[in-house]
């Protein structure tokens, strides 16, 4: 984790730390106050602020009052640039740039080139994306100065799991140059999962999260794995076609073709670029009003030819033609899922993060997807979600309230569980008992994928004691799939698991269903399964109704050791075994 410090070391005693959570389209400052992540509003009352800075006369304007430039000076509006950090020109995706300041070559790196200085009208400045990301990374700073009320000199940021060696380098290089420490950068996965995580009444416990973080020009799937209060990220996936900006698209082509309907021979407001941008802020105003409301309104005052415009969308109408980009969301959550070699079943959270994430749809469908014990963590599925848009930057300020006091080589040396990706253990390790029915069961004493080095005990009984055999097994779940029987229709109670109800059927606006004679689900279960086994131990003259401690320790190098006792007696077995 070298890269992941700041060279720009701030005594402990001398720190003011924040989380940061700096996005493509919006950022946003959090603090610690009495052990509670709070989001800090910015001067113009924002705690999403977007990520855009624009030049107007030579003033500097960030946030929504840059985005709200996009429609009168594009050209000196720089906006969408987080992901050009530390990268060199060809290998951008300058799609989002239309609209403002274009991206250009410049070097091993790109630029901006923008007036950003008064009454020289013929001396625009080229901009690296570096001094981009530094310029707003300090008015993000200042922000949260002003609001503390003294001087923000550390942060932990979040960044995106895909972000390589060299982003990270030239994210700690711009922030350093806007005068912050950076404490530390954590991916946005697991900032989402510490914001649930780290709630004063939460308990931990060992879980499967996936994390959806669902934004304006990406979405990223993470899948997690919780083990003693350590984080693993099993898999991620990526996608840069189904995101935020994907939806906005929808409704302008929508209102851009109902516009012109209602005014026969007028222009296509998408054809000229002012129009364009006002159909594209309504857009997305109207977007984030359907999250809330079954009913939003759009709109415009000439938004083309010189024509006003207004109109309303209801919910359904909005799921039914955002349907395809839906559909994006769902696929990539499950491949993320496929990818790290589990089923939905296995799936104990689903934690939905960015602003996208509010969509009440795609809570839904996920919904549909997972079964019914899995958490969908999302405002329209749970009362006590926290709002997606402060996930990240919440997790950012609990990691930097734990981790400012240390000097900034312990913070390097640090393999705080919550932010280092650990080696872990594929297959479950766990010791074959008998159930009631006589049959050999395989019992988990270390859950697959925990993290490692990890130490677990468990403790077998033995109820007619004597000599016990201690086998230690691998085990791992497979998914035992159960027909429904052909007869279940009759009464309707068959006691196969249904996944939904008829309203979650994923399907278009005609999606209630009347149909109350539903196929009937087949029935999906986990069941362990025993894999080769990795030592015996024999226990002699346990006595009746005693107890064996097991206790499995897997080293840092998977190697494994193992020891067997009787609980209150002398002596032992012990064993290791190496990877
Ligand atoms: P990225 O880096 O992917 O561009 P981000 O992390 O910078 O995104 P977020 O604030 O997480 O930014 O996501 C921005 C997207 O979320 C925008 O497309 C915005 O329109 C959308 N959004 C914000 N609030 C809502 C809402 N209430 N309902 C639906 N969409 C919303």
């Amino acid at each position: 984790m070298g890269d992941n410090r700041s060279k720009a070391g701030v005594e402990p005693s001398e720190r003011t730390a924040i989380g940061i959570t700096f996005g493509n389209s919006n950022s946003s400052i959090a603090h610690v106050v009495d052990d509670k992540a709070e989001v800090i509003a910015n001067e113009d009352g924002d705690r999403q602020i977007p990520t855009i800075l624009s030049y107007v006369d030579g003033d500097e304007y960030y946030g929504q009052q840059a985005k709200n430039f996009l429609v009168r000076n594009p050209k000196n509006t720089v906006a969408y640039f987080r992901d050009f950090l530390g990268k060199e020109f060809k290998s951008i995706d300058p799609t989002h740039n239309h609209a403002s300041a274009h991206p250009q070559e410049s070097g091993e790196t790109v630029s901006f080139t923008v007036k950003d200085k008064a009454g020289e009208e013929d001396a625009p400045s080229e901009l690296s994306v570096s001094e981009v990301a530094t310029r707003y990374l300090r008015r993000l700073v200042n922000s949260a100065s002003e609001y503390l009320g003294k001087k923000v000199t550390s942060a932990v940021i979040t960044v995106p799991t895909n972000f390589n060696e060299k982003q990270r380098a030239a994210l700690i290089a711009a922030a350093n140059a806007a005068d912050l420490e950076v404490l530390q950068l954590i991916s946005e996965p697991v900032a989402s999962v510490l914001a649930y995580d780290g709630r004063p009444e939460n308990k931990i416990q060992d879980k499967i999260v996936v994390v959806a973080e669902l934004g304006g020009t990406r979405s990223d799937v993470a899948v997690v794995a919780s083990r003693g209060g350590m984080y693993t990220i099993l898999a991620t996936a990526h996608d840069y076609e189904f995101h935020g900006i994907a939806l906005d698209k929808v409704l302008m082509d929508h209102f851009a073709k109902e516009f012109m309907k209602k005014n026969s021979g007028a222009s296509d407001p998408r054809e000229n670029a002012k129009s364009l941008a006002k159909l594209r802020l309504e857009a997305e105003s109207t977007k984030r009003a359907l999250s809330l409301g079954t009913n939003a309104s759009f709109s415009v005052e000439s938004l083309a030819d010189g024509l006003d415009f207004a109109s309303t969308i209801n919910r359904l109408r909005y799921e039914t033609i955002a349907r395809t980009v839906f559909e994006g969301f769902n696929r990539l959550v499950e491949s993320a899922v496929k990818k790290a070699g589990l089923d939905v079943l296995d799936v104990d959270e689903v934690i939905l993060s960015g602003g996208t994430a509010h969509t009440p749809r795609i809570a839904a469908n996920f919904r549909y997807i997972f079964p019914q014990n899995t958490r969908i963590w999302a405002p329209s599925t749970e009362a006590t979600a926290i709002n997606p848009s402060e996930l990240q930057a919440r997790g950012a300020a609990l990691q930097a309230s734990l981790i400012q006091e240390y000097e900034v080589e312990d913070i390097e040396q640090s393999t705080h569980a919550a932010v280092t990706t650990v080696p872990h253990v594929t297959n479950a390790i766990g010791v074959i008992s008998t159930n009631e029915a006589g049959e050999d069961v395989f019992v988990p004493i270390v859950p697959p994928d925990t993290a490692v080095p990890a130490r677990r005990t468990f403790h077998l009984s033995a109820p007619k004691g004597g000599d016990v055999l201690v086998k230690v097994v691998e085990g791992n779940t497979h998914i035992k799939v159960t027909k429904p029987e052909p007869k279940a229709k009759e009464n309707g109670t068959s006691k196969a698991a249904k996944v939904e109800d008829a309203d979650e059927d994923g399907d278009d606006d005609s999606d209630f269903s009347d149909d109350e004679e539903e196929e009937e689900e087949e029935k999906r279960e986990k069941v362990w399964k025993i894999g080769s086994t990795l030592a015996e131990a024999g226990i002699k003259g346990v006595k009746k109704g005693g107890k064996v401690e097991v206790s499995i320790t897997v080293g840092a190098d998977l190697s494994v050791m193992i020891t067997a006792r009787e609980v209150g007696a002398q002596g032992g077995v012990r064993g290791t075994l190496v990877s």
